[in-house]
């Protein structure tokens, strides 16, 4: 599913095939108070990721689908192999800053961040990108985890020690990106790669999520929803209920029958979050 800015009902896809089984869903919405959805994302095994752009008079609904839909060419895409590295996504992201500077005169940019499946020695990896401040997070073992980094002023003034992420949220600079593709000069992507482990649920969405539910907010809904896209709508209306002030968008991925060394797939379920005694957000 390659998608860009509607606001139309989203469904869920299963892949079936030997080993690693993914399960996912997603959607978007405008919000409350953007006339635009200038988000756009994909959704399609083996890439999952979510764009934002930014940039007036459709500029930034330009900007990331340009970069959306450089992904898709990945041939990937078509074959679903999992042979993807980050040094050929590199290449298409690359190719992406390139076409949006050609388009608007780098005038409009946008933020990329998701999680592309690969396999290296017969075991599935994640492999995270990020540029911006969209975010990717991984529910394991019950424990949400931000994987990306937000290149943004907000995160430097938080590492810096000046202010907390939670004042982060609502400063009046959150909006403000280090870093994006089609714009500015700080074009590098982060990387991260780690193995799939049975139970994982990563959690792909824009800042529309993120400035309107907390952490705490968003790790309760996904560990406690069942189905990927139940998590996807569950996250979408809590973003509006706390105000839709930006344009939302979220991709849950389940990874299960994950193959270890033996060749063997486990079947284990992933434990109730809910039922935990202590709270594991980190
Ligand atoms: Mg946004």
């Amino acid at each position: 599913m390659i998608k860009q800015p509607a606001n139309e009902p989203s469904s869920t896809r299963q892949q079936r095939g030997q080993g690693l089984q993914l399960t996912y869903g997603y959607g978007t919405d405008r919000g409350l108070r953007r006339e635009l959805n200038e988000d756009s994302y994909i959704a399609s095994d083996p890439v999952f990721a979510v764009a934002d752009g930014m940039g007036g008079h459709e500029a930034g609904e330009i900007a990331s689908g340009m970069c959306i839909r450089a992904l898709a060419a990945m041939p990937q895409l078509t074959t679903g192999d999992r042979t993807a590295t980050a040094a050929v996504l590199q290449q298409y992201l690359a190719y992406a800053d390139d076409s949006i500077r050609e388009a608007t005169g780098a005038r409009a940019g946008t933020t990329l961040t998701g999680a592309v499946v690969l396999e290296q020695m017969g075991l599935p990896y994640w492999l995270v990108m990020n540029i911006g401040d969209s975010r990717t997070y991984r529910l394991s073992r019950d424990r949400l985890e931000q994987i990306s980094v937000d290149h943004s002023e907000v995160q430097e003034l938080v590492d810096a020690g000046k202010i907390t992420a939670q004042q982060a949220r609502v400063h009046p600079r959150r909006h403000v990106v280090t870093r994006a593709l089609g714009t500015g000069d700080e074009t590098e992507v982060d990387y991260w790669l780690f193995p799939v482990e049975e139970g994982d649920r990563i959690m792909v969405c824009s800042d529309g999520l993120t400035s309107e539910v907390d952490d705490e907010h968003i790790f309760h809904i996904l560990a406690t929803e069942g189905q990927p896209q139940e998590a996807v709508d569950a996250l979408i209306q809590a973003a509006l209920r706390n105000g839709g002030s930006d344009n939302v968008t979220v991709i849950v991925v389940d990874a299960r029958n994950v193959l270890y060394d033996d060749g063997a797939a486990t079947t284990l379920p992933r434990r109730d979050a809910a039922a935990e005694d202590e709270t594991t957000l980190q």
